[in-house]
């Protein structure tokens, strides 16, 4: 079948043998969210298994879904929400200062520039930008805001073309590269295009958060890559390449923001070592690290059963807190479908009146909640906003409602 394709080789080292780390079962895609006409269709479901790479301790899928497939039906956008907005203007000053001001001639290119949110930034300084996004009707924003923009996936091929005519000071992707299933052809593309004092500056999430929180609803069919600093760097150098910085960013919790350049163009940071010896003080390297995260993951699911399971024996109304593709993957994961939860609140207009895949339960406004709060339990599916939630819904929790947080080990509150 055309719609998926099993992987044969490592992404980042082409190596071929891996160890199943862990598996999630036949999974719907976690965004395809079902109207209720859909309902009586079958689901198209494709396996959901995390491999180790067993020579370069990179984490992956190897099962691929074709893109155009996995995207066609994507409720989510990037909404330039306000700490959104803020992070990219703090982000465009930093680089601007350390890498661009002294420049005579400044160009930057951004991979995924979504609708240009970012790359506005620069528009304020004397900075000649292009953004390459593959959406249409994003590339068509973008390009009513002044931002020059090329409608297409990048590659190597499209790297080239562009290179014919001008090379980047600064090239900037921000979570694409765990999307990305050729990332050798993607790589050798950033080398094309950058300009011998260039950089490469890129966000992703860190595999150590991943390992450590037991985060497994994280993994999802678009996030091909879970990457530590150990696999990437090597990486990296067998395309001569090297990070010479790293930073902590806050805005999505446990992201890196990683700084590449040509070999021996910036003094390294302490960072990279620092990083380095973080992952294999936490066992990164370690293949029993993974079989460990694996059986934590399983214990999880099998506690949470239990958990829900005495909570339904005192007759609880239990409903989901948020309607997120991480929490899609964990309902798949631990078979709590609408028998269990009678319904689920999400915020996003779009989703409610439409039903979880796989799981199949009623997506409603907040608002619509039945206010009989002491018999309520909230699985919280959002847990990276547990705190905004709990305080939130201060008066659910005083007049004797409950949430259940699943993750990293499920408790009560
Ligand atoms: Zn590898």
């Amino acid at each position: 079948m055309s719609r998926y394709k099993f992987r044969k080789t490592c992404r980042l080292c082409s190596n071929r043998k891996f160890k199943l780390v862990l598996n999630l079962g036949h999974q719907p895609p976690s965004n395809s969210f079902l109207s209720k006409n859909q309902l009586k269709k079958p689901e198209q479901k494709f396996p959901l298994r995390l491999y180790l790479c067993k020579k370069c301790y990179h984490i992956q899928l190897l099962d691929v879904i074709d893109k155009k497939y996995l995207f066609s039906n994507y409720l989510y956008m990037t909404s330039a929400s306000k700490p959104i907005i803020d992070h990219f203007q703090e982000y465009v000053n930093a680089i601007y200062n350390k890498f661009l001001k002294n420049k005579q001639e400044k160009i930057v290119i951004e991979i995924g520039s979504n609708d240009g949110t970012l790359l506005r930034n620069f528009l304020k300084y004397d900075v000649n930008v292009l953004g390459i996004e593959p959406a249409k009707n994003l590339a068509r924003i973008s390009r009513k805001s002044k931002i020059k923009t090329e409608n297409s996936f990048f590659d190597y091929n499209l790297a080239k073309r562009i290179s014919n005519e001008k090379k980047a000071d600064v090239i900037i992707a921000n979570n694409i590269l765990g999307h990305v299933d050729n990332l050798r052809d993607f790589i050798r593309g950033i080398r094309i295009l950058l300009k011998e004092n260039g950089i490469f500056v890129f966000e992703v999430p860190h595999s150590l958060k991943l390992i450590k929180n037991l985060e497994f609803d994280t993994i999802y069919h678009e996030h091909l890559s879970y990457f530590s600093i150990i696999s990437l760097r090597r990486w990296l150098r067998k395309n001569q390449l090297e990070i010479f910085n790293i930073e902590k960013q806050d805005v999505h919790g446990g992201t890196i923001r990683v700084f590449v350049s040509k070999k021996n163009k910036f003094k390294k940071k302490n960072s990279v070592e620092d990083f380095i010896k973080q992952e294999k003080g936490n066992g990164l390297n370690n293949i029993q690290t993974y079989f460990k995260f694996s059986k934590d993951v399983e214990n999880l699911k099998f506690l949470l059963q239990k958990k829900i399971k005495i909570l339904k024996g005192k007759n609880k109304i239990i409903f989901g807190y948020g309607a997120s593709a991480k929490g899609n993957v964990l309902l798949n994961y631990c078979q709590i479908d609408n028998k269990i939860l009678d319904f689920i609140t999400d915020t996003t207009v779009l989703k409610q009146g439409k039903f979880t895949p796989g799981t199949k339960i009623p997506i409603i406004n907040p608002k619509n909640r039945p206010k009989k709060d002491p018999m309520m339990v909230g699985l919280l599916l959002a847990w990276n906003y547990k705190n905004a939630i709990i305080e939130n819904e201060k008066k659910y929790l005083k007049n004797g409602g409950k949430f259940l947080i699943p993750i990293p080990k499920p408790i009560l509150i």
